[in-house]
């Protein structure tokens, strides 16, 4: 095996503040609450200080979002199309910034913000903002309006891919919203309020207020908001529903899963070992849609595994601003610390562990790509949603089996079909339960085609034509 020599991405690139405050109206403003601090996964380093939105700020933010509702609502389709381009053209424009800044915050590697998150923020603007002025022909009557203030509140694992499947369909329908970022993740969505700026978006039309979990809920409980919008965790999806119960609001929910990636004996082994790896490794596993459950025909079980265990081998985990590096780190000592807690009950319960020989940097939260065999459906490795780079396999013997195995989680989000045969992957696609099934591929992402989830995955799509409904009062 050659070595590579180190291909840092320099970090010049970005100008980090020391501290950001809230964007509110059009400008940065401070917050009321407690600034706290967030930092570089991969090194513990601070990054900066950032401020957090009280119940107080949070109703600034609210209102402006209502005076410019006034203005972004009236506006023809057209003029709004015009904001959501140019918004788009910038972001491609300082997408290298935005992927330096992405890296640094959230520990993805550097490769995968600047090949896979950067083009999708910008693919979705420029997607929407082609509904903008076409809203009429969306299946939705003529006319369709929108909604008003949008709440939205997102999660860690893809902060700027978060921020523009909620604001790109908002916007575009004539909503105007006040976005959350993930308390471990919020410099982007806070360059991305400069980029608005630059784009000379109307004030109001987008605020951002940063914070933990309470100031999450004086979004989302707030009473002049008209939509939620939530990614993240099941439970907080659960408290949410609660909350807003009766208030009329309307709401859409993106939640966690247990993907099964199912892989039949007359599938390409090698082509099957790629997207095993990229189902269940890419983003460090941080991925609601990840192929966390591997069912693998039996007869063609023990020759799969060892293909796995040789790439997973030839994986590069360490420094995410390296180029060749593969897996970065861990978001959080938070989920460091659930990913190896549900690791450990996994050996506990009697599953086999492996992971490839590989050294952990020193400092950062950092978790080796494991795999779990001898796994039981009964296992919590194979029900409970790990959110980290580990693998749970089992095996089954007929499609019949492979079907009720999939569907056997309270989750439904995704699933993956691995065969030669077309037939097969209809018949899979028809009998499995999750939002998104994709055939032999994984984790593809389009904006023109709706994601979402069944069953404890939440409900609504995002993205897509599917996706306007959301922001359209139908
Ligand atoms: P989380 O639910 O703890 O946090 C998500 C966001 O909600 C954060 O911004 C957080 O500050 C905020 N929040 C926390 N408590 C809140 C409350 N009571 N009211 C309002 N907002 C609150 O989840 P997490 O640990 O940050 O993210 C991981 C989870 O997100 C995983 O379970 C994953 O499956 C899920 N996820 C789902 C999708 C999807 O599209 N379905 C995408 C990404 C992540």
């Amino acid at each position: 095996m050659f070595e590579y020599a180190p291909a840092p991405e320099s970090r010049d690139i970005v100008d980090i503040k020391p501290s950001y405050g809230l964007f509110i109206d059009g400008e940065f403003v401070d917050g009321t609450g407690a600034p706290f601090k967030t930092i570089n996964p991969a090194t513990e380093e601070t990054l900066a200080e950032v401020a957090t939105a009280s119940g107080e700020d949070v109703d600034r933010a609210v209102r402006a979002a209502r005076k410019a509702f006034g203005v972004w609502s009236a506006m023809p389709g057209s003029e709004r199309a015009k904001y959501l381009f140019r918004i788009a053209r910038i972001i491609q424009e300082r997408s290298r910034e935005l992927a330096v800044l992405e890296t640094l915050d959230n520990g993805k590697p550097i490769r995968e913000a600047r090949d896979v998150d950067l083009p999708l923020v910008a693919a979705h603007f420029f997607y929407y903002a082609g509904w903008a002025d076409k809203l009429d022909y969306a299946g939705y009557g003529p006319g369709p309006k929108p909604l008003g203030v949008a709440g939205q509140v997102i999660p860690w694992n893809f902060p700027l891919l978060m921020l523009a499947w909620k604001i790109a369909p908002a916007l575009a329908c004539g909503n105007t919203v006040v976005l959350k970022p993930a308390e471990t993740t919020p410099l982007t969505a806070l360059l991305f309020a400069e980029i608005c700026r630059q784009a000379e978006l109307p004030p109001g039309v987008v605020n951002i207020v940063t914070g933990a979990g309470e100031t999450g809920a004086a979004v989302v409980n707030h009473p002049d908001v008209n939509k939620v919008a939530f990614t993240g965790s099941t439970e907080v999806g659960r408290l949410i529903a609660r909350s807003v119960a009766g208030s009329g609001k309307k709401v859409t929910l993106e939640l966690g899963g247990k993907a099964a990636n199912v892989v039949f004996d007359d599938a390409a082994i090698d082509q099957a070992v790629e997207g095993i790896v990229n189902g269940i490794f890419f983003n460090q596993g941080h991925v609601c849609c990840a192929g966390s459950r591997l069912l693998v025909q039996e007869s063609i079980a023990e020759e799969l595994l060892e293909s796995l265990k040789r790439r997973l081998s030839l994986l590069r985990l360490g420094d995410p601003m390296d180029k060749n590096t593969d897996i970065g780190a861990i978001n959080s000592s938070a989920q460091l610390a659930r990913v190896r807690e549900l690791s450990d009950i996994g050996e506990a319960e009697g599953a086999e562990r492996w992971s490839p020989a590989c050294a952990l940097p020193e400092r950062g939260f950092w978790f080796p790509p494991t795999i779990f065999t001898g796994v039981a459906q009964s296992h919590r490795i194979a029900r409970d949603e790990v959110f980290g780079p580990v693998l749970a396999m089992l095996t089954f013997r007929t499609p019949a089996e492979a079907v009720e195995k999939a569907n056997n989680t309270p989750y439904g989000l995704s699933a993956g079909v691995w065969t030669e045969k077309g037939s097969r992957i209809l018949w899979m696609a028809d009998r499995l339960r999750a939002g998104v099934v994709w055939a032999n591929t994984f984790n593809k992402f389009d904006p023109a085609s709706p994601f979402g989830g069944y069953k404890e995955s939440g409900y609504g799509r995002e993205g897509g034509r599917h996706g306007l409904e959301a922001y359209l009062d139908v």
